[in-house]
C-alpha cells in the first residue's frame, strides 16, 4: 500500500472530532487492507510502530530530527529551527520545508507504508557507535522520497506525537464495523452524527468479542487478522502466549465495608491491599520467565531477585501469576509505600545494588494460566486453590497475598487493622465466583482503602522557576484522561519536590526528565510530550472551568512518579468525576 493512502486517512481522521466519525473512517479503511498490511497498519494508525508491551523505543528526540531535516532537504538546521519556532510543530515545519524544497527540485519518488513502517523500526534496533549518523540516514531516506504531507506524518509517527486521536476504544469498535458490520446492520449516518444499529445484542457480542481478544492479545493486528479470516471463531481462538503480557484486570473502588460486599457478594474474598507495584509472572517451558508490570512493560532485567523467587518457589511447567511486589524495610520488616521502590522500575545500571537496598517481597494473588490451561474463566476460588498448591511461602521473597473468606463485618475491620499495621495500603474485596476479566474495570475486585485517594497524571506542560528556580522547570500543567485517551487538564502542581536531590525528587531530576520531552516554547512556558506520570495528592477536586477536565485540585502535592505507568493508565476523568461525587457524601 503507498503511504499516501495511510496519510489520507490521517488527514480524514485530523478533521473530525467526531468519535464516531472516526470509527467509520477507520472501519471503511480496514475492509479494504490485506493481511500483511493489517500488521503495519494497525499500529501506524495509532502512531506507533510497536504494540504497547513491546519495550523497545524509537528514541529520536527534536535535535536528531532537525539535523535529519537539514540532511534531507539540504537546509541549514539554524534557519529550521527558525521556523520550528513560527509553527511550534516539527511535523509542520517538515511539511512546509520539503513542500518549498519540492517545488525546487521536483524530485518524487513513492513512498509505501511498508518502507515507512521498517525505517522507523530500524530506528529502535541501532546502538553503540554511528547511531545518530545511521539514524539520521534512515529519516533522512524517508523525507527525500516523501511528499510534503507525507514528510508531516513521518515526522510526527517517529517524535511520538501523533495525536490524532486514535484510541483503543475506536480502533476497537472500528474492528467490530469492519468485519461484522453486515451481520449486526450497521450503519454510520454522517449528518447528525449518528450511528444505527439494527441488531443491538448481537452487536454487543461482536464488541464484547473483539474487546476479550484484544486484552488477551494486545495488538489490534492480530485480532484484525482472526476477525477478518476466522470471524468470531477465529476471536474466541486467540489465546495468550507465555512471554506476551496481557492486560491487568483492573479493581474499582468502595468506601465502606457494605459496599464492598454489595458488589462482591457474600461471603467475599478479602485480602490485604499491599502498596507495591503490580508484576505480572510468566515463565515458559524452557524455564525462561518475564516480568512486566502494569502498563505491559518488561522489567525482568531489574528485578533479578523477584526472577529468582519465581523460580524457586513456584511449581509449573508454565505459567502466568499475578501479584503485587511490595518493599519493605530490611531492620524493621514493615512494608514501605510503592515510591522507596518505584525508583527500581526503570533502572539501567546497579541493578544488584538496587536490589539489596530496596528489596521487594512478591505478593501473589492470581494465576491466569497454568500448565498449558487457560484459567481466566475458572472462578477465583479456584485459582486461588491452585495458587495454594504451587507456591512455597517464603516470607520476604515470595508468599501468597493474606486472604480471608468472610461474610462479617467485624472480622474485616479485624483484618483491616492488622492490614494497616502492617504497613499496607487497605484491603481488596474479590468476588470467590468471578473468572478473570484482563483489561477490565468490573466489580470482580475492589479496593477499599484508609487514606485519601491520589490520582495518577501526566504532566503535560511546564513552566521555568523564578530566581533560584530559574533553571528548573517548577511548576507542571498536569491532566487526567477521557475514555479515549483524551489528555484533560485538571490542574497545575509544583509542591511537593525537593530543591535539594538528597532530599527525594527534586526540580532538577524532574527537569532533566523533562527537558528531552519539550515540543514547543513559549516565554516561561514548554509544552512537553505527555510521557511522564507523576502521583498527585490533594485536599479537594473542585469543579472549575479554567481546565478542560472541568475540575481543578486544591492544593495539589507531588507524591513521586509512576515509573510502572503510562499515560495509558493515567486517572480517568469518570475516576475524578466519582470521587467527587463521594466527597460531596462524606
Ligand atoms: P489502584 O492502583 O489504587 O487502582 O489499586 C489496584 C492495584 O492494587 C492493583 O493494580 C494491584 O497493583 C494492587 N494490589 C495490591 N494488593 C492487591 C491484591 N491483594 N489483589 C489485587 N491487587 C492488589
Amino acid at each position: 500500500m503507498e503511504y499516501s493512502k495511510l496519510v489520507e486517512i490521517y488527514e480524514q481522521l485530523n478533521r473530525t472530532t467526531k468519535r464516531l466519525e472516526k470509527t467509520h473512517i477507520i472501519a471503511e479503511f480496514l475492509k479494504d487492507i490485506n493481511a500483511e498490511e493489517t500488521e503495519y497498519v494497525m499500529l501506524l494508525l495509532e502512531g506507533r510502530v510497536f504494540p504497547s508491551y513491546d519495550a523497545r523505543e524509537i528514541g529520536v528526540a527534536s535535535r536528531l530530527m532537525l539535523k535529519s531535516l537539514s540532511t534531507a532537504t539540504g537546509i541549514p538546521t539554524d534557519r529550521i529551527e527558525d521556523e520550528w519556532r513560527k509553527l511550534g510543530d516539527l511535523g509542520l515545519v517538515a511539511e512546509s520545508i520539503v513542500k518549498t524544497k519540492k517545488q525546487a527540485t521536483l524530485h518524487s519518488a513513492k513512498l509505501n507504508v511498508k518502507k515507512v513502517f521498517g525505517n522507523i523500526r530500524k530506528l529502535a534496533e541501532l546502538e553503540g557507535q554511528g547511531t545518530v549518523e545511521r539514524k539520521t540516514q534512515l529519516i533522512a531516506e524517508l523525507l527525500t522520497s516523501a511528499k510534503p504531507l507525507e514528510s508531516k506524518y513521518i515526522v510526527k509517527t517517529i517524535l511520538g506525537e501523533m495525536r490524532i486521536g486514535v484510541g483503543e476504544g475506536a480502533m476497537r469498535d472500528a474492528v467490530v464495523w469492519a468485519f461484522f458490520g453486515d451481520k449486526i446492520g450497521i450503519k454510520y449516518v454522517k449528518e447528525g452524527n449518528d450511528v444505527q444499529i439494527e441488531d443491538r445484542e448481537t452487536y454487543s457480542k461482536y464488541a464484547d468479542a473483539v474487546q476479550s481478544a484484544y486484552d488477551a492479545a494486545n495488538e489490534f493486528a492480530v485480532v484484525a487478522k482472526a476477525a477478518k479470516s476466522k470471524g468470531l471463531d477465529g476471536l474466541k481462538h486467540i489465546e495468550m502466549h507465555i512471554g506476551i503480557p496481557i492486560k491487568v484486570m483492573l479493581s474499582l473502588k468502595v468506601d465502606t465495608i457494605e459496599e464492598g460486599f454489595e458488589t462482591v457478594g457474600k461471603p467475599a474474598a478479602v485480602e490485604f491491599k499491599y502498596d507495591g507495584f503490580r508484576i505480572q509472572a510468566h515463565k515458559d517451558e524452557k524455564g525462561s520467565i518475564r516480568l512486566f508490570t502494569r502498563r505491559l512493560e518488561d522489567v525482568t532485567r531489574q528485578f533479578p531477585d523477584a526472577v529468582d523467587f519465581i523460580r524457586k518457589n513456584v511449581k509449573g511447567k508454565n505459567f502466568i501469576i499475578d501479584s503485587e511486589a511490595v518493599g519493605y524495610d530490611r531492620k524493621t520488616g514493615k512494608y514501605l509505600p510503592f515510591q522507596n521502590i518505584s525508583q527500581r522500575i526503570k533502572r539501567k545500571y546497579e541493578i544488584e545494588r538496587m536490589a539489596r537496598d530496596f528489596p521487594v517481597e512478591v505478593n501473589v494473588f492470581d494465576v491466569i494460566y497454568y500448565d498449558g490451561k487457560n484459567m481466566i474463566s475458572e472462578p477465583f476460588e479456584s485459582r486461588r486453590k491452585l495458587l495454594e498448591k504451587i507456591i512455597r511461602q517464603e516470607p520476604k521473597k515470595i508468599v501468597l497475598s493474606r486472604f480471608i473468606k468472610t461474610s462479617d463485618k467485624k472480622e474485616i475491620e479485624k483484618f483491616f487493622e492488622d492490614a494497616f499495621e502492617a504497613g499496607n495500603e487497605g484491603l481488596m474485596f474479590k468476588s470467590l465466583h468471578a473468572p478473570y476479566k484482563p483489561g477490565a474495570r468490573v466489580g470482580h475486585m475492589v479496593k477499599f482503602k484508609a487514606i485519601m485517594e491520589t490520582l495518577d497524571l501526566v504532566i503535560v506542560a511546564a513552566e521555568w522557576g523564578e530566581g533560584k528556580r530559574s533553571k528548573w522547570l517548577s511548576s507542571y500543567q498536569i491532566a487526567c484522561t477521557d475514555e479515549d485517551g483524551n489528555l484533560l487538564e485538571i490542574g497545575r502542581a509544583s509542591t511537593g519536590l525537593k530543591e535539594k536531590e538528597e532530599e527525594g525528587l527534586s526540580f532538577m531530576e524532574m527537569t532533566k526528565r523533562l527537558k528531552p520531552l519539550i515540543t514547543s516554547e513559549k516565554g516561561k512556558e514548554v509544552k512537553v510530550k505527555p510521557k511522564i506520570m507523576i502521583e498527585v495528592g490533594y485536599e479537594e477536586i473542585q469543579k472549575s472551568s479554567s481546565y478542560s477536565s472541568g475540575f481543578a485540585l486544591r492544593f495539589p502535592r507531588i507524591i513521586g512518579l509512576r515509573e510502572d505507568r503510562g499515560p495509558e493508565q493515567a486517572s480517568t476523568l469518570d475516576y475524578v468525576k466519582k470521587l467527587y461525587e463521594g466527597q460531596k457524601k462524606s
